[in-house]
Formats: structure tokens, C-alpha cells, sequence
């Protein structure tokens, strides 16, 4: 099998499978951290080192992150928690249309509960333009999102520029990032990152699914989405897992101890394909300075679906973000937006790397795609 989907998510390694294994396992270790007795004190003890170790390899303070179950909920409570808290402040939200569905069904919801969307335009590489953001800017905005990498292509957003032009234009306005496709591969320093809130998932960097993590700044309120018992100093409720954040801290640990030889494998894989894929005149669609870990690339005169299929047969995992249905055909609206043609875009495939694949993997896919353009040539 080679694995080319690791956008969409990732095996979890051995050492997160370990930890969960002796965590399980524990005499001690299963107990309720909310409990007075010796075990809830065990346990409080562990899940708080967990936040500590987080907290030192992502550069923030252990009290601004929350364990939540992905990055969807993580999403959901920083963008409807901050704007209800905020709301005599300001009544518009900036972000792009080329967000994940997680942020934008949650600025659906914004918008129902009366505020204002405004949508930054991408270029063709998938960046916000900033002359835009810059004329959107208003007393009247108190937020935005945005994502650190697109999920689809890989387009790295100019943060810094972006935090430059709010602190020139409205300093109170916090920022909403998505680090979902960035945590790992990436450096984070969230003391220099100058955003209010973040969202990571663990099921992107090879740990199980059900690990989210959100960080919001000291000194930033947000309303809690998830009510009840009170658990995590009242952010988020819920009888709180060791396991998953144990999961969570060791996978994110994992990912940076081996983060330059990964981003060496992974950049030669890339750069093999895109020279090999454009000799056989596909079109790459991942900006030429996008993250080397997600390629998307559309093949002449092969639909989306019918590529993933045929790769498939040869064991080749990939994605694809257009797809027919019975009627119409559904094209990926990040593609569209950064002004490629719906052709271009319903013929296009998401390549999405992790650590663990091998030039060996890249060579087998360019084979097997040379196959593939012999049968159907026939
Ligand atoms: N944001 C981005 C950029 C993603 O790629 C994903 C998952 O595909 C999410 C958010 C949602 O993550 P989760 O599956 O943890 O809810």
C-alpha cells in the first residue's frame, strides 16, 4: 500500500500506540482527574504534565490550551465563543472562502446570529490579497480567520504580513488560525505568532483520532461552547481523557524530534513528482512555494474520481475534493477560488505526504500512473 493521504489523516506510530496501550492499562491511570482521592490526584497530576510538554514544544503558557475532541470542536468554540463574548465590540468577521468547512459552517452560524462575513479574495497561488484585507478593515471587525496551510494545496499563508496590517489598522481585532496542516510540519512559536487563537488536530500528525487541541491567549475571553461540569477551568466540560491527550503530546513530540529529516524526504518526494508529473502534462495546482507535504494535481482528461479509482487498483491511497454525483458534478470551491478553471479543478487530486514515505513509494506512483495513461490510451 503506499499512503499518499495524509491531509486527511495519518497512522498513528508506535510510540503514540504504546503510550495509549500503557495508559489503558494502568491500575492507577483510568481514574477521574475530578475526583478527591488518591487516583483523581494521580491522574490530575499526569493530565497536567501533558499541557506542560504541549505547552513548551508549541512556545505558549500550559493555561492557554484546552484539550477538545478535534479540531472542528476547537474551531467551533474559539470562533462562536469569541464573537458572543465580543459582540458589543464590533459585528464583522474577515476571512477567505477558502477556508476549511469548519470555519466556514461555523461563520453560517456566525451569520445567524447577526454578524457580518467578509470575504478576503485569494490569487492564484491561494494567498489572501492584502490590499483587500487591508481595505476590509473597519472599527467594526472583531475577528479573523484564517488558515496557517490550506489542507487542499499546501498555500502557506503570509501571517506576518497579515498581523502587520491589523496592528496597523485595528489592533483590537484577534485572529483565528487554523494550524490543523501546519502543526509538525511547521515551526510554531505561538509567543511570536501574535494570533489570540489556534486550532491543532492529533489525527493529522499520527496520533488517534478524537486529540484536538486550542489554544487561546491569556487575557483572551471567549465564552465556552461545551457547558457543564466545568472541567479545564470552565473552557470546555467533560470528564477529561489522559489517554487522548497523552496521545496528543507524544505524537506532537514525535513530529518535531524528527521534523528536518521528514521535511528532507518529504521535499524530495515532491520535487520529484511535480518534475516528473509536468513531463507527463499534468498540471500542478499546489503554489510553487506551497508546504512540500500537499501536492494537488489535475491529469488531462482524467476526472477527479476516475484517477483515485484507477490508483486505487494499484494500491495507491490518494484524495480528491471534486466529485460526481448523479447530477452534477462537484468541484472543489478552494480550486475555484484561486481562479482555475472547473475543468483544471474537477480534474484534480490532493498527494499528501507524512515522514514515513519513501522516493521508492513516488517512483511506484509515477509507474503506475504511466500504466494508467497506456490502458485508457488503448
Ligand atoms: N482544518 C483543516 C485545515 C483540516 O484539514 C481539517 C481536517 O481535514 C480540519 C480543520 C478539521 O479537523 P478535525 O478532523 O480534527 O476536526
Amino acid at each position: 500500500m503506499i499512503y499518499f493521504d495524509n491531509s486527511a489523516t495519518t497512522k498513528p506510530i508506535p510510540e503514540v500506540i504504546e503510550t495509549v496501550c500503557n495508559s489503558l492499562s494502568s491500575d492507577t491511570l483510568f481514574g477521574n482527574p475530578g475526583s478527591l482521592h488518591e487516583l483523581g490526584t494521580i491522574v490530575t497530576k499526569e493530565y497536567n504534565n501533558q499541557f506542560k510538554a504541549i505547552a513548551s514544544v508549541l512556545h505558549c503558557y500550559e493555561n492557554e490550551l484546552y484539550f477538545t475532541s478535534c479540531a472542528t470542536e476547537s474551531a467551533n468554540t474559539a470562533i462562536l465563543g469569541y464573537i458572543t463574548r465580543h459582540k458589543r465590540e464590533g459585528n464583522i468577521i474577515i476571512s477567505t472562502r477558502t477556508e476549511h468547512k469548519a470555519t466556514l459552517e461555523t461563520l453560517k452560524k456566525a451569520e445567524e446570529f447577526g454578524f457580518i462575513i467578509k470575504f478576503v479574495d485569494v490569487d492564484r497561488n491561494g494567498k489572501p490579497k492584502l490590499d483587500m484585507l487591508e481595505e476590509l478593515i473597519s472599527d467594526e471587525v472583531i475577528l479573523m480567520c484564517f488558515t496557517h496551510v490550506n489542507n487542499e494545496t499546501g498555500s502557506i499563508l503570509p501571517l506576518d504580513e497579515i498581523v502587520n496590517i491589523r496592528n496597523k489598522k485595528n489592533r483590537k481585532i484577534a485572529i483565528y488560525l487554523d494550524m490543523v496542516q501546519s502543526v509538525g510540519k511547521l515551526a510554531i512559536d505561538l509567543k511570536k505568532m501574535n494570533i489570540e487563537m489556534g486550532s491543532f488536530s492529533g489525527h493529522k500528525i499520527h496520533s488517534v483520532k478524537g486529540t484536538g487541541l486550542l489554544y487561546v491567549k491569556a487575557g483572551v475571553s471567549i465564552n465556552p461552547y461545551i457547558l457543564g461540569g466545568g472541567q479545564q477551568n470552565n473552557m470546555r466540560s467533560g470528564t477529561q481523557s489522559l489517554v487522548l491527550a497523552e496521545a496528543f503530546r507524544v505524537a506532537l513530540e514525535e513530529a518535531y524530534k524528527h521534523f528536518d529529516e521528514s521535511h528532507e524526504t518529504v521535499h524530495e518526494i515532491n520535487k520529484f513528482l511535480r518534475e516528473e508529473l509536468v513531463k507527463r502534462e499534468a498540471v500542478i495546482l499546489s503554489p510553487d512555494d506551497a508546504l512540500d507535504y500537499v501536492l494537488n494535481v489535475s491529469f488531462k482528461g482524467f476526472e477527479s474520481e476516475t484517477m483515485l479509482h484507477c490508483l486505487e487498483k494499484y494500491g495507491i491511497y490518494v484524495s480528491t475534493i471534486s466529485a460526481c454525483s448523479s447530477k452534477t458534478k462537484k468541484v472543489s470551491y478552494v480550486l475555484l477560488d484561486m481562479g482555475i478553471d472547473r475543468k483544471t479543478a474537477g480534474n484534480s487530486i490532493r498527494l499528501s505526504f507524512s515522514r514515513f514515505n519513501t522516493m521508492e513509494e513516488a517512483k511506484t506512483f509515477i509507474a503506475s500512473v504511466d500504466e494508467i495513461y497506456k490502458l485508457f490510451a488503448l
